[in-house]
């Protein structure tokens, strides 16, 4: 029997589910991975996430190489599986399953194009621990209240529910095929962006070795640690879980395992991180049973609620130029490495959406394109959590304060010194509202308003705005 395996947001070649599938149920398996030009050519030239992938794909393709076998690269769009399909003259297609409508979509006109050629299409899970209707409350319905999701979750995990699926020892059923050449990302009209300065290194095995040391010293400390972004106290496996160079049925098998074994609150620590995953899955299942969600909010009472228009406003927020040096250090951060931590992440989705009442479409849109880890399940559920839109989100009365998340989680302003050269030798009391220390900052070369903006917006004035707005809104309804 003769199969071509898909790789899509899976690119590994371990622990991954509908590879090993294909690798024992077929003798002659060959390798695809699509780049799609309907995909790339929406993008920005210079994109880390294409350059991460482009080494990903790379770095398969000479693991294959070292097997005797081959990555097939295609460049075209996604329906071409079924040409490869039939140029391969397989019985089968087996890829992991993708939970975005759009992908779903897809999927579906494939499987049925390719079933009128008698070819069959199989696809499994492997990007989450539980997706779609699997967790269910006892009404049968999705949740949508994230605690009882988790323990939902947390009941029903069995081990059988992160056993590793061993495809490295079934390598030998790749087809045997001359390397052909990758062509060069240039090829396809994209420059480097250079993801080593995203702390994203090119290595194989990146992903593991990054887990090895978050559960060598991170995690037990990661309760605390995590709310502070100067720590770097998070794992940083986002983008590796986004593009599944790393499997979660690892990482949960790990971390179950590891937690066993503590006690006290580097338990606890462990436990907190576990539900950081569970989050994951949740936004994923919600993606899933509510689609609607990609363009509409959650809560479709808010579907006209009146978002503000202000261009200038929002490219302020977009490029870190809004005077307040917590939510300005966080763009930086996004817009230089392609990441940002999960509390600023808040912090500068509240400040768009509450303070400036622009419609959270936009940020998650601009968070979209700069994001490595951009996965349209999590961020459009924090987003929608943020803007009070979402299922279980935050009350829309509580709007976070700049400042003070400033003192509290950037106390001695290291991140915001990190992102903002200009305030490198000022004392950290004057970064969390500089605008209340011009004469100050001017003794450290600083005017505000030529060296450094002043705010964009009055937060006090901003903040009871927007719950008049909001509550104006909710009472009408
Ligand atoms: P860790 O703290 O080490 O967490 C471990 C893993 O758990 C993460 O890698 C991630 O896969 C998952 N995770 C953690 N928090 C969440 C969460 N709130 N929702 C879903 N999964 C979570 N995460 C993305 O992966 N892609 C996104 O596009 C994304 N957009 C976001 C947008 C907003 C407005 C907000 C508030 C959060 C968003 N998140 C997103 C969630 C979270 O910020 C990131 O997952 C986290 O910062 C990644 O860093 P880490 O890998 O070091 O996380």
């Amino acid at each position: 029997r003769r199969a071509l395996f898909w790789f899509r947001r899976d690119l590994r070649l371990e622990d991954n589910c509908a590879l090993y599938h294909c690798l024992k149920e077929n003798d002659q398996v060959i390798p695809i991975f699509i780049f799609d030009q309907e995909i790339l050519s929406g993008l920005p030239k210079q994109d880390k996430r294409v350059e991460f992938i482009w080494y990903c794909v790379q770095n398969i393709k000479k693991q294959l190489n070292e097997q005797g076998s081959d990555l097939v690269v295609n460049y075209g769009t996604a329906l071409d599986v079924v040409e490869l399909a039939k140029r391969f003259n397989v019985n089968a297609v087996y890829c992991n399953e993708d939970y975005e409508p759009s992908s779903i979509n897809r999927d579906d006109n494939i499987k049925s194009a390719l079933g009128q050629l008698k070819i069959a299409f199989y696809s499994y899970k492997d990007t989450v621990i539980f997706a779609k209707k699997e967790i269910l409350t006892q009404q049968d319905e999705p949740y949508h209240v994230y605690t009882h999701y988790k323990n939902a979750w947390r009941k029903r995990l069995e081990s059988a529910d992160y056993l590793s699926y061993p495809s490295l020892k079934l390598l030998g059923n790749f087809e045997r095929l001359d390397p052909a050449p990758m062509r060069a990302l240039d090829h396809f009209g994209f420059v480097e962006a250079g993801i080593a300065d995203a702390k994203i290194s090119k290595a194989t095995r990146h992903a593991e070795f990054l887990f090895e040391q978050f559960k060598a010293h991170k995690i037990l400390l990661y309760k605390n640690d995590r709310e502070f972004p100067s720590l770097n106290g998070t794992s940083f496996l986002s983008v590796h879980l986004r593009f599944g160079t790393i499997s979660i049925r690892k990482i949960v098998r790990d971390v179950v395992r590891l937690s066993q074994a503590l006690t006290g609150d580097q338990k606890e620590s462990c436990e907190v991180w576990l539900n950081e995953l569970i989050w994951r899955d949740f936004y994923f299942q919600i993606l899933f049973n509510y689609p609607h969600v990609v363009t509409l909010p959650f809560k479709k009472q808010y579907i006209d609620f009146p978002w503000g228009d202000n261009p200038a406003g929002f490219e302020a927020w977009c490029n870190g130029q809004t005077g307040y040096p917590l939510v300005d250090a966080a763009m930086m951060q996004l817009n230089t490495l392609g990441f940002m931590h999960n509390r600023l992440r808040m912090v500068t989705a509240s400040f768009l959406i509450k303070l400036m009442l622009i419609d959270y479409r936009l940020g998650e849109r601009y968070f979209a394109l700069k994001l490595l880890d951009f996965d349209l399940s999590a961020n459009n559920g924090g987003w929608q959590w943020s803007a009070s839109t979402g299922c279980d989100a935050q009350p829309f009365f509580r709007i976070f304060n700049p400042m003070t998340q400033s003192q509290k989680f950037d106390p001695m302003g290291i991140f915001i010194k990190k992102y903002l050269p200009v305030f490198a030798d000022v004392p950290a009391k004057f970064l969390h509202a500089p605008w209340q220390y011009q004469a100050e900052l001017l003794h450290y070369g600083i005017e505000l308003g030529r060296d450094y903006p002043l705010p964009i917006v009055d937060y006090v004035h901003a903040r009871k705005h927007a719950l008049a707005v909001f509550e104006h809104f909710m009472m009408v309804k």
